[in-house]
């Protein structure tokens, strides 16, 4: 077992009695508070100091809940579907970026390797280091494989996701399936009985199809419009039925590639500031930068952080980190950034279920900060009362 990601790496300070953190601007869920104050006390965000027991620690900027990424395979030249030094490498980089909630997307490869996969992965989600396990592939279809390998696509067998979904020992959190498959509408009702999020990508399904696909349970759309048929005015496709449907919340990869800022702006206006999670689909470059890199069995290109397929061409996930996807959409989408927190932090803990502990900054919830300076740019990280990034330290 590899040591835990939070006992090494980046600059650490561990927190022995309450902190305020005052000066910078709070995004809370009630509104933007300028010169707010907030209380950590041990690893959790606290009501307010015992008097006379609390350092004040003065700071600039905004101040935000930790990001929420429920799509990601990698970063730091690193893969979840490496080995467990891979996804500690993996987990630390995005953290360091501001991403305190993460679960570790697989890509399509053989059963046998991911119900293998999903073992380790699991280890990392029963010491607190990941949020669970997103299976991407290999239930999805063959004419919207993206970077997955077409040989080893499957029709979306329920024996075969429950296989899966047992092999993450509780911590399978989503599955996307292309669910115009044979198989795929049973698959859907099988993950709401076992409590896991049926997400529809990799598809070519109807705008007909993709609606059966939410009333049998569906209620994520893996990264929205990729992957799947382009909106028409005859055959509107996926891309409708999942806009449209008040269950569903959509995945959108804002990395300026992936989607035109004008689909962007389409989708977050349709959907609503409630029902957009930005994810980051991140694979090995994320955090590092150009070369050759391997995504499951396929190998990569990245050039100019685009990375794609080196055999075919086709994007195969991002080099995207959230405290980019934040700057990018209230600088260059001009979102305002209580929309942008929620589609970071508030939508993507609430569809995991842990609003309750994650996600905003409130009382009670786990002291999980991320810290922008005027720009937008990242200047600290907290996560369960720890500086991750330490904004003293630099
Ligand atoms: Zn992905």
């Amino acid at each position: 077992m590899a040591t835990p990601p939070g006992a090494r790496g980046t600059a650490q300070k561990t927190t022995t009695h309450p902190q305020v953190l005052t000066g910078a601007k709070l995004v809370l869920p009630t509104g933007t508070v300028t010169d707010g104050r907030l209380t950590i006390d041990g690893t959790k965000i606290a009501a307010e100091a015992p008097q006379g027991t609390a350092e004040v620690v003065n700071l600039n900027g905004w101040l935000l809940p930790g990001f929420v990424d429920i799509h990601n395979h990698g970063g730091g030249g690193a893969s979840f579907s490496g080995t467990a030094d891979d996804i500690e490498t993996a987990i630390r980089t995005h953290r360091a970026h501001g991403t305190t909630t993460l679960v570790a997307s697989t890509v399509t490869d053989d059963m046998d390797i991911l119900v293998r996969q999903a073992g380790l992965l699991s280890e990392f989600a029963e010491q607190g280091d990941l949020a669970g396990i997103h299976f991407e592939g290999p239930f999805i279809s063959p004419c919207r494989k993206g970077a997955h390998s077409e040989a080893l696509l499957r029709d979306p067998d329920p024996a075969e996701v429950r296989k899966l979904v047992d092999a993450a020992r509780g911590w399978a959190k989503m599955v996307t399936l292309a669910t115009e498959l044979p198989g795929g509408l049973d698959s859907v009702r099988l993950l709401v009985e076992l409590g896991v999020i049926a997400a529809v990508g990799h598809t070519d399904a109807t705008y007909e199809q993709t609606a059966q696909a939410v009333d049998a349970g569906a209620t994520v759309a893996t990264h929205l419009f990729n992957a799947m048929p382009v909106l028409g005015h005859r055959s509107p496709g996926p891309i409708a039925a999942l806009l449209e449907d008040e269950r569903v919340t959509v995945e959108l990869i804002n990395d300026g590639t992936h989607l035109h800022p004008a689909a962007l702006e389409l989708a977050f206006r349709h959907a609503g500031a409630d029902r957009v999670a930005f994810i980051t689909d991140a694979m090995g470059a994320a955090g590092v930068g150009d070369g050759r890199y391997l995504v499951g069995p396929l190998e990569v290109e990245v050039s100019e952080g685009v990375a794609r397929l080196v055999e075919g061409g086709s994007i195969a996930g991002s080099t995207l980190t959230l405290d980019r996807a934040f700057k990018r959409a209230v600088t260059i989408d001009r979102l305002p950034v209580a929309d942008t927190v929620a589609a970071l932090s508030a939508n993507p803990a609430r569809l995991l279920g842990l609003y309750d502990t994650v996600g905003s900054l409130e009382p009670g919830k786990d002291a999980d900060l991320v810290l922008l300076d005027e720009n937008f740019d990242l200047k600290g990280v907290m996560r369960k009362g720890t500086w991750v990034v330490d904004p003293q330290l630099g």
